[in-house]
Parts: structure tokens; C-alpha cells; sequence
């Protein structure tokens, strides 16, 4: 029985594992995709830190920074302790070999690291790889995985947790490559399975696959999940694609412009107030458009580069010469499992969590843009030395095989019944839903709305099915299994924001504008109890 069963191989899921790895532990690491595909290859702006290269910093400016923006709903310990330990993790990282970029005029040739200012930030604080940090990041750990002989299990759909008494004692998984379902048995796991932004389909500058598995097994075994209405849309993603174009192009200098040529916003403001901007001109019948040519092309080559050419492939516009039409879309989901200070899942012994399918309170009703890449380093190998601690006392008896018998039981169903009703229109249907009633801007009828359509989705749900019936290497089964942990996790964020009558941080609510204070609480979801506000 191995020690330290890892699920989700990103930013999160690696560093947990080499964290594991180091204290002494067996570590195996599962996922759905190959670990150089997760999410976190995509995170370009940047990784927060008060090292203080280009102006004067403090870790004390970037925890008031982060609590300001989390709108009175985080945990101020699990800050301070995220952004002290931040220029450690920097240092930790760039020993791993993260190619982050240089300042030309180091100061004092010890702390070289070029920083950028992200929104919300009152001082240059993002390291950076140009525009590539998130992918520098994931493949400098999954370098050092390999190097430490790491063992990973690629391609293995989680189903779910196997639960006796409380307490975790592995995972169900379908092997995509052969249809096998398989249980791994563990003493100690850690949940890394990324957020649940994909249930914006089409509307999300998100990976397909972040529809939010990790956080519906935790619902189904009896864990809590929290604060899952708080989801952030970022100002700009590409019009059409909705590929993001990071914010570090607004950092730089780059303006937000309508198509009378008015700059409108503040374009570092926090990014849920610069999304409510950009979304107020497009009800004005405005186009907005990002505005980055007085940079120059010598300047955008140098540090956007991936931007630009993301611009020309898929906008097919030149930033150097030409507006780039955006609009905002959802971008990075604050709710997720709820978790102790240890980072263990509230509900269920032996189970730890991080990362964007977590909520370890750090980002509150708002994150910080470059705040994320870090709470998955630094609270990464948090997760897996106490996932570690938690396997030396663990009983190494295996649970025996009822959850399954149970899965290939569902699986064999779903391969041999047919079903009247095709999910993809209804995927898409779940995407538009939700950001038109449960976005940027909400109100209660249309959340109200948006809650009926989604229980008569579910009920449809039952006629659902796949039309591919091969066991092996099939897609069409492992997007409706995604498609309905999207549409389990669904209700959760809507009842949350129906009753959040108030705004705060990215939940914006018409009718009730302001913050209000009797409802400065997390919200929770554990099935099987009473849902609860603490
Ligand atoms: C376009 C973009 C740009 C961003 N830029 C920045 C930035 O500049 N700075 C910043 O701080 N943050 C940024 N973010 C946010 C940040 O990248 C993510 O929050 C972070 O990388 C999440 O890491 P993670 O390891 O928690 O999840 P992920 O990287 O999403 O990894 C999740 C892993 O879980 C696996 N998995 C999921 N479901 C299952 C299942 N059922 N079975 C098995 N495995 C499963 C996946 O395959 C994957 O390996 C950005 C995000 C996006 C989308």
C-alpha cells in the first residue's frame, strides 16, 4: 500500500509529490491528462512575492494586498503564512531550475528576478518567465518528479474516493487506455484536481477538463466544499477564442480601450472590477478592445511573446499595430473543498487538498492575480508533508473492493445502454446558462431561473448517455462523466449566490450593491447535512 496517493498532475499535484517524496514517503501521482497538459501550463502572468527587486516591498504589503482583495473572507493566518513563505518558494523554485526572467541592472547580484505589477498589487511583485511562468513552473517540477523517480499513473480518470469510517483509504480511477476500473489503495491522499471554470463552457479562458472532479468526488464521499459562488472573471480574453490575454499586457502599461477611443477603468484595479467595467460598455453596445501598440514591438516581443502570437493565430490581430477585441470571461474558481488548517478536507480524515481545487481561504471572495501559482507551490508542499504525517500513523489495511465493483458496475451500464439524449447541446446549454444568469453581474431572478433549468437538466440527465461504446480511449464517456460532475457541482454555486444578497469581492449582485456584514461567512455544502453558513 503506498503512502501518499497523489490525484492531479499540475502545478499543485507535483509539487505535493516531491514534497511527499522528500520527507520519506512512497508517492504515486495520478491523472486524467499527462502532467505537462494541466492548467497550470497555461498561467503566464506570473508568480507573487515580496523579494522587493524593482521597488520597495514588504510580505507585509502583499498580505494586506491579498486579504484586501479577498473582501474580509479569508483566513488571515493561512495568508500570512501563504505570502512569508513566498520568496522561499521563489528561491526553492528557481533552484529547482525555473528560468525565471532577469533584471538588466541587478542590484546586489543575489536577487536578480524581474517583477511585474499585476492588478490589485501595490508594489512590481510577480516573478515571471516572460509570458510562459506557469509552463516554466510545471515542467521544472515534473523535470525534478522524474529526476526523483516519482512513480505516475497517467491517463487514470478519477471516479471516486474510497471512504471507510470517515476516513479515505484511496481512489477508484478508470484507466482511459484500457476501460479498466481500478482501485489504488493509499494511507494518505492528496486531492490536486484543479478548478471547475469549464462549467462556463465556452466562456472561459479554462481547459475543458476543469470541470471541478476532484471537488464533486469530495461532495459525493461526504467532504464539505465551500464558497463555490465565488468565481472570478478576468477583463481580457480574446473575443472570440476566449483565450486569455494575461494581465501582465495591462501591468506593462497596456490601456483598455471602447470603440470611441475612451480608456474607462483603471486598468489595474482588481480584476473583478475592471471585468464589471468592460461589461457595463459591452451592455452599452461598446466593443472594448485592449491597446497595447504604444509598447512597441521590440517590447511585446520581449515580454509578451506568447501573447502576441496567441493574438495573431487566433484574433488574427497584430498587437504591435492593431486593437485586440476582448471580453471577460471566467477565469479562476475561489470555492472549492473545504479544508483545515492542515490542508485536510473538512469531513474526511487522511485527505488533503490544494491548489485551484481547494479553497485553503488565501484568495477569499477575490484572488490576486499571481497569488494562485503561488498558494499551489507554496501550500503544495504543505499538502504533501502533512499528507505524509498523516500515512506514518495510517493503518495499512486495504478497504476492500465495494466502491469498485460499484464504479465498473456504472461504467459497464454506461457502456451498454442506450440513451435517447445527446449531453454536448446541454454542455454548451450549461456554459451559456451560466454566464449569462450566474455571471459577472448576477441578480436572484435570473440565479433563480438559472437553478430551475439546472434541476430539470439534472432530470434529463437520467436519459443521457454515449453514443461510443469501446471501452478503450473513449472521449465521449470521459467528457459526460466531466459533463456531470459540472452538472452536480452547478446547484452549489447557484443556491450560494442566491443567498449572498450582497456583493462582495467577484460576486456582484443588482439590489443589493453593497458588502453586508452579517454575511461575512463561508458558505458550505456537505451533503447529508444541513447546508450552513459559518
Ligand atoms: C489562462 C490562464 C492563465 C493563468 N495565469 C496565472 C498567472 O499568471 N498567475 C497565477 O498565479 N495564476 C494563473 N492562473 C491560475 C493558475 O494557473 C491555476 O489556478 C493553477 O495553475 C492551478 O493549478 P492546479 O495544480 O491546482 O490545477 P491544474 O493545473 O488545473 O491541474 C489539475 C490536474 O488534475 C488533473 N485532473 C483533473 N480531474 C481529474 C480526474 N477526474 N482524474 C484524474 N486527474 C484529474 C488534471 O489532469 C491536472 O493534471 C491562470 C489560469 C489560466 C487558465
Amino acid at each position: 500500500m503506498i503512502d501518499v496517493l497523489i490525484i492531479g498532475s499540475g502545478g499543485a499535484g507535483l509539487t505535493a509529490a516531491l514534497s511527499a517524496k522528500k520527507e520519506g514517503a512512497s508517492v504515486s501521482v495520478v491523472g486524467k491528462a499527462y502532467p505537462t497538459n494541466a492548467q497550470t501550463s497555461m498561467a503566464q502572468g506570473g508568480i507573487n512575492a515580496a523579494l522587493g527587486n524593482v521597488e520597495e516591498d514588504h510580505v507585509e504589503s502583499h498580505i494586506a494586498d491579498t486579504i484586501k482583495s479577498a473582501h474580509g473572507l479569508c483566513d488571515e493566518a493561512m495568508v500570512r503564512q501563504m505570502c512569508t513563505d513566498a520568496p522561499e518558494t521563489i528561491a526553492w523554485l528557481e533552484r529547482l531550475g525555473v528560468p525565471f526572467s532577469r533584471l538588466d541592472n541587478s542590484k546586489s547580484g543575489t536577487q536578480t528576478i524581474a517583477q511585474r505589477k499585476m492588478g490589485g498589487a501595490s508594489a512590481k511583485r510577480a516573478c515571471y518567465a516572460q509570458d510562459y511562468t506557469g509552463l516554466k513552473i510545471l515542467h521544472t517540477l515534473y523535470d525534478t518528479c522524474l529526476k526523483e523517480e516519482i512513480h505516475f499513473l497517467d491517463e487514470h480518470y478519477l471516479l471516486n474516493l474510497v471512504i471507510q469510517h470517515g476516513t479515505v483509504k484511496g481512489a477508484t480511477f478508470l484507466d482511459i487506455r484500457t476501460g479498466e476500473v481500478k482501485q489504488i489503495n493509499a494511507k494518505s491522499v492528496v486531492l490536486a484536481t484543479g478548478g471547475y471554470g469549464a462549467l462556463y463552457h465556452g466562456f472561459t479562458t479554462n481547459a475543458y477538463g476543469s470541470t471541478g472532479d476532484g471537488i464533486a468526488a469530495v461532495l459525493r464521499a461526504g467532504g464539505a466544499v465551500s464558497d463555490m459562488e465565488f468565481i472570478q472573471f478576468h477583463p481580457t480574453a480574446l473575443k472570440h477564442s476566449c483565450i486569455l490575454v494575461s494581465e501582465s499586457a495591462r501591468g506593462e502599461g497596456g490601456y483598455l480601450v471602447n470603440e470611441k477611443g475612451e480608456r474607462f477603468v483603471d486598468e489595474l484595479k482588481p480584476r473583478d472590477e475592471v471585468a464589471r467595467a468592460i461589461f457595463s460598455q459591452i451592455k452599452e453596445g461598446q466593443r472594448v478592445f485592449l491597446d497595447v501598440r504604444h509598447l512597441g514591438e521590440e517590447k511585446l516581443m520581449e515580454l509578451l511573446p506568447q501573447e502576441v502570437e496567441l493574438c495573431k493565430l487566433h484574433e488574427h490581430v497584430d498587437p504591435a499595430t492593431e486593437l485586440i477585441p476582448i471580453k471577460p470571461v471566467a477565469h479562476y474558481t475561489m470555492g472549492g473543498i473545504d479544508v483545515n488548517a492542515m490542508l485536510e478536507v473538512n469531513g474526511i480524515k487522511g485527505c488533503f487538498t490544494v491548489g485551484e481545487c481547494s479553497n485553503a481561504k488565501v484568495h477569499g471572495a477575490n484572488r490576486l492575480g499571481g497569488n494562485s501559482l503561488l498558494e499551489i507551490t507554496a501550500f503544495g508542499k504543505v499538502a504533501g508533508a502533512n499528507a505524509y504525517k498523516h500515512a506514518v500513523d495510517a493503518s495499512s489495511k486495504p478497504a476492500d473492493d465495494t466502491q469498485r465493483q460499484k464504479d465498473t458496475k456504472e461504467i459497464e451500464t454506461l457502456l451498454s445502454q442506450k440513451k435517447p439524449v445527446n449531453f454536448y447541446p446541454y454542455r454548451e446549454r450549461l456554459g451559456n446558462l451560466f454566464y449569462d444568469k450566474v455571471g459577472i453581474v448576477r441578480d436572484n431572478e435570473h440565479l433563480r431561473e438559472a437553478l430551475s433549468e439546472v434541476t430539470a437538466m439534472q432530470e434529463t440527465q437520467k436519459e443521457m448517455g454515449i453514443t461510443d461504446k469501446s471501452p478503450a480511449n473513449n472521449q465521449n464517456l470521459i467528457e459526460f462523466l466531466e459533463f456531470k460532475n459540472a452538472l452536480l457541482l452547478a446547484p452549489t454555486i447557484i443556491t450560494s449566490a442566491i443567498a449572498r444578497d450582497e456583493s462582495r469581492g467577484a460576486h456582484y449582485k443588482i439590489g443589493f450593491e453593497s458588502e453586508n456584514e452579517a454575511l461575512k461567512k463561508h458558505s458550505i455544502h456537505q451533503w447529508g447535512e444541513e447546508e450552513t453558513c459559518k
